[in-house]
């Protein structure tokens, strides 16, 4: 079960979130004209992420993947770069057209209960204190990219032993904030 590789960001011990933390840049992989964005606070919901569309680093079987407000996030070099993996995707990543690797992925579904935050993947940053990841997200879906189904429950174990609960949809407070806005918009709970 050691040698059970996740991603770099877990294997080698999760790096811990510093106090105070107020942002950074993210570089895309090129080795010259890199894409920069810079992030003007700490991200929030950090997690590990087996769904099918997060980018992930070579050889890793999870993204890691976390949200910052829309606002504080602008591209600051090489934007002419970027495109849009696939437009009817809930999620818009922007995504480097030379080296792949997906700078910010941005809902524009206003009624979207994550609208006006970006999901961004901080392990392309070069400064330390990024906020830690604290669970991870589909899980299982990490069946559907080829990993055989019984496999699942050592990368189950591993990622409970790093402090991650494995959940096959988001964590239960990001399963509530969706099912919340849901009942908004159908009206069945008022809006606060
Ligand atoms: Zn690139
Ligand atoms: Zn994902």
């Amino acid at each position: 079960m050691s040698n059970l590789k996740l991603h770099p960001s877990l294997d080698n011990g999760i790096e811990p979130s510093a106090a105070n933390f107020s942002g950074g840049t993210l570089q895309c992989l090129c080795p010259t004209d890199k894409v920069e964005i810079r992030i003007d606070a700490q991200t929030l919901h950090n997690h590990a992420c087996g769904c099918s569309k997060c980018w992930k680093p070579a050889g890793a079987k999870l993204a890691v993947i976390a949200v910052v407000p829309r606002d504080k996030v602008s591209v600051i070099a090489n934007a002419e770069k970027l495109v849009i993996v696939d437009e009817r995707a809930t999620i818009q990543r922007h995504a480097c057209k030379e080296c792949h690797v997906h700078m910010y992925g941005r809902i524009e579904n206003k009624d979207h209960a994550f609208y006006g935050l970006d999901f961004v993947h901080t392990e392309l940053s070069p400064q330390k204190g990024w906020a830690a990841p604290g669970f991870a997200a589909f899980v299982s879906s990490l069946i559907e990219t080829g990993t055989p189904p019984e496999d699942m429950k050592d990368i189950r174990e591993k990622l409970r032993a790093l402090g991650l609960e494995p959940y096959d949809c988001l964590s239960p407070d990001l399963m509530d904030a969706l099912a919340t806005q849901v009942a908004k918009l159908n009206g069945v709970l008022a809006s606060r």
